[in-house]
């Protein structure tokens, strides 16, 4: 009786919203076609042109959420990963097309991967202590409205990422996408939340600015009825969000850096230093970044990664592509090396071209000697040019990656069969991620054990990001009356 009650209201207050999103479309702050670039209806799937009508309509649906068994988040998370699975082309093509960043192969393949590997309400296991006084069951409940923001690199899939967990944990999200990948975010959110809604009767689980800018972003910092923001990007965003004054969930940046000792498999990391650094052009915030070679190996390090298929440039060629590249932004305590847009995220071919070298197209990564002060070693650079410094012994070289990471407790990778130098780093670099002998992929359960998530929570520690990360401990405690009345 309680559930057919519960089950009709819902139903009622679902179709009433229906009429009234019919009656008026865009009443609610719903964006109009003409501002998302994405086809089919506006408002009733997710897409606003203002914060707090998008916040509001992911409160109700969070309501909505609540009174709901868990097997209907299941139901939302199943279509979140089926469209990224079955959609993965079209929808990575149009990433593609959008951010013009990256390559295409590997925009289809985080969305697809994505779609295969992010956990869901398995994850929600509930905690119990029996014992003479009662129970005790600690289970894990929702915050409510989640604001996200997310970066360009990985539009779609951060989103896609982010809503599998949130929902799963059972909240709802509004999100202010990177402006230059808010297209693809636009038409991905309004085919979950159409699919969804025929398929659970709830809209608006995952609400988005059509129009994002930094005033939508703070906005969404300061809006009451955000429980909790998650932010994916760089380093203002990252300390925006910790100033913001709420709980935030940082996933900030990196600069992962490489250290190949002596008793490395030189090929086995020169293939895997490529296929990690390579992979869409280096974008990703774990891609190896800077490698650190113990001098005793390091030609025959170069020599491999030549071997491997990748280009080396000379000292000249390195000087003209740092100047095409990088540039310094910035004054004063803040002036630092940064990308420049027109190179950030293209093709190793576009990089030779710059440093004056034409190169086979096919070639996914060009690499050179620096020093370990080189802007390339100290900037996240998110091309595939990766430089490599010459160490006079594993001491220096870990004491140098520490430098390059700084501070950002993100991600470092070894090639080494030696345990000892294993453990000497990961204990140096103490970051969220270590792999050893491996690409940085494997870290995520690409190539290596664990679960994906796009968006890895460094600075507040949370890690890579679960349904687990967007939930309350909940305690409910039974009194056992018999210890009660022994007493
Ligand atoms: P970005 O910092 O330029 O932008 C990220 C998002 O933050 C965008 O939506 C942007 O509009 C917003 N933003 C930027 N400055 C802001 C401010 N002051 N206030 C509010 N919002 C602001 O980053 P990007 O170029 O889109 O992405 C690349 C960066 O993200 C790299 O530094 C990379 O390491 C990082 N990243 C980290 C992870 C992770 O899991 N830790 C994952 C992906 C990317």
């Amino acid at each position: 009786m309680q559930i057919n009650e519960t089950l009709i209201r819902s139903v009622v207050e679902q179709v009433i919203q229906q009429v009234r999103h019919s009656a008026s479309p865009t009443s609610n702050g719903a964006a109009s076609p003409s501002t998302t670039g994405s086809s089919g209806p506006r408002g009733h799937s997710g897409l606003f042109d203002d914060v707090d009508s998008a916040v509001t309509a992911a409160r109700h649906a969070f309501e909505q959420l609540q009174k709901r068994p868990i097997d209907d988040r299941r139901k939302a998370i199943d279509i979140i990963r089926r469209i990224s699975i079955s959609q993965c082309v079209e929808l990575g093509t149009m990433e593609m097309e959008e951010t013009r960043i990256g390559r295409l192969q590997h925009k289809i393949e985080k969305l697809k991967t994505l779609g295969e590997k992010t956990p869901g309400v398995e994850f929600l296991k509930t905690e119990c202590y029996s014992g003479d006084r009662g129970l005790a069951v600690i289970e894990h409940a929702p915050f409510g409205v989640i604001g996200a923001i997310t970066p360009v690199t990985h539009s779609l899939p951060t989103i896609t990422g982010n809503a599998v967990s949130m929902i799963a944990g059972g909240n709802t999200l509004v999100v202010n996408p990177h402006p230059s990948g808010k297209k693809v975010a636009a038409e991905g959110v309004r085919r979950f939340n159409e699919a969804i809604r025929s398929e659970i009767g709830i809209d608006n689980l995952i609400c988005l600015i059509c129009e994002p800018t930094l005033e939508t972003a703070q906005q969404l910092f300061k809006h009451r009825r955000i429980a909790l923001i998650c932010v994916t990007g760089g380093p203002a965003v990252a300390r925006a969000a910790l100033n913001s004054g709420k709980r935030a969930v940082v996933a900030g940046p990196g600069n992962p850096p490489v250290v190949v000792d002596e008793t490395a498999d030189l090929d086995l990391a020169a293939r895997c230093i490529i296929q990690g650094a390579a992979y869409d052009n280096n974008l990703l915030c774990i891609a190896e970044k800077e490698v650190f070679v113990v001098n005793s190996v390091f030609d025959s390090m170069m020599a491999a990664m030549e071997r491997a298929g990748a280009v080396r440039l000379n000292a000249p060629e390195v000087d003209r592509l740092t100047q095409a590249a990088l540039q310094r932004v910035g004054e004063g305590a803040d002036a630092h090396w940064a990308p420049r847009k027109e190179l950030l995220g293209q093709d190793a071919w576009k990089l030779a071209e710059a440093a004056g070298r034409k190169i086979d197209p096919r070639v996914e990564l060009v690499f050179g000697e620096t020093t370990s002060e080189h802007p390339f070693v100290q900037t996240e650079q998110m091309m595939p040019f990766v430089p490599f410094v010459r160490c006079p012994n594993f001491e220096t070289a870990v004491e140098l990656a520490q430098q390059a990471e700084h501070g950002y407790r993100h991600t470092s990778i070894i090639h080494s069969r030696n345990v000892r130098n294993m453990t000497i780093m990961g204990r140096t670099m103490d970051t969220t991620l270590f792999v050893k002998n491996g690409p940085c992929m494997a870290a995520l359960g690409l190539g290596g054990e664990g679960y994906l998530s796009f968006s890895i929570a460094g600075p507040t520690g949370e890690g890579v990001t679960t349904p687990l990360t967007f939930t309350r401990e909940r305690r409910c405690s039974l009194i056992d009356d018999l210890f009660i009345l022994g007493r």
